[in-house]
C-alpha cells in the first residue's frame, strides 16, 4: 500500500495534530492526572519533526525506530516509554521495507498493542490508550478480512477508536496516575486514549 514517503507524511500529520491538541490533551490530563500529557506528546513529536528530513530515504523500520527512540528519550511520564515501545515493536516487523501492505499494518498494530501491554502491564478496560487502540485494531482486521480498502478500513477504525475514547468516560482507571483517583476518575475521558484516537484519525486523514 504505502511507501516510506507516505509513512513520513502520516507521522508528520500525527505530529501536527498532537501540536494542535496540546492544550486539549493537557486539560484532559489535568482532570485525572498531572496535566502534562499534551506537553509530553508535543515535546516528543517536535523532537521527531527535527529529525524527519534525515529520514526521507530510509526504510519504514528505520523511520519508526527513530520515532520510537525519540519518544523514549524525550517524553517524560508514562506515555513516552509506552508509545516508544509501541513504535519500536512496530518498527521491527517492517524492518527493511520500503512499502507496507495491509498485512504489515495488522502486524504493526498487533506488535504495538503487545508492546503497550507488556510495558504497562495493562489490558483493555482500564481506561488507557489500549481502550482506543484495541477496538481500532479489531476493526481493521475485520475490514481487511472482508476485502475493504485501506481508506475505508481506517475510516471505520477511527470511528471505533472514538467509541473507545467515549467508553473511557464510563469506567474507572486502574492503571496509571488516574487510578489514584479510583471512582472519581469516572466521567472523565482518558488523555492517552484520546491521543491514540487522534493519531489513528491522522492516519485516516492522510490516506483518504
Ligand atoms: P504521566 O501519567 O506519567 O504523566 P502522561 O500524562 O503523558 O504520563 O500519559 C498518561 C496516559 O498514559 C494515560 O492517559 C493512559 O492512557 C496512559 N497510561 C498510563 N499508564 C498506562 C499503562 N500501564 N498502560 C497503558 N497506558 C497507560
Ligand atoms: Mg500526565
Ligand atoms: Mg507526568
Amino acid at each position: 500500500m504505502k511507501s516510506n514517503k507516505k509513512l513520513i507524511e502520516i507521522l508528520r500529520n500525527i505530529s501536527k495534530v498532537i501540536q494542535e491538541n496540546k492544550q486539549f490533551l493537557t486539560d484532559l490530563d489535568a482532570a485525572i492526572g498531572d496535566g502534562d500529557h499534551g506537553l509530553n506528546m508535543s515535546k516528543g513529536f517536535k523532537a521527531f519533526d527535527e529529525k524527519v528530513l534525515t529520514l526521507v530515504e530510509k526504510d519504514c523500520g528505520s523511520i519508526l525506530k527513530t520515532l520510537a527512540m525519540t519518544l523514549i528519550s524525550t517524553v517524560g511520564g508514562a506515555s513516552g516509554p509506552l508509545y516508544g515501545t509501541a513504535f519500536l515493536k512496530a518498527s521491527i516487523v517492517v524492518n527493511g521495507k520500503m512499502n507496507l501492505d495491509n498485512e504489515d499494518i495488522l502486524k504493526m498494530f498487533e506488535e504495538m498493542i503487545g508492546g503497550i501491554k507488556m510495558r504497562g502491564k495493562g489490558e483493555r478496560g482500564e481506561k488507557t490508550m489500549l481502550d482506543s487502540i484495541i477496538p481500532a485494531y479489531d476493526s481493521l482486521k475485520e475490514s481487511f478480512g472482508s476485502g475493504k480498502d485501506v481508506v475505508q478500513a481506517f475510516r471505520t477504525a477511527t470511528e471505533q477508536a472514538f467509541e473507545g475514547v467515549e467508553f473511557t468516560k464510563t469506567i474507572k482507571a486502574t492503571k496509571g496516575r488516574a487510578s489514584y483517583l479510583g471512582d472519581r476518575s469516572i466521567g472523565h475521558q482518558d488523555p492517552g486514549a484520546t491521543s491514540s484516537y487522534l493519531m489513528i484519525n491522522a492516519v485516516y486523514e492522510t490516506l483518504k
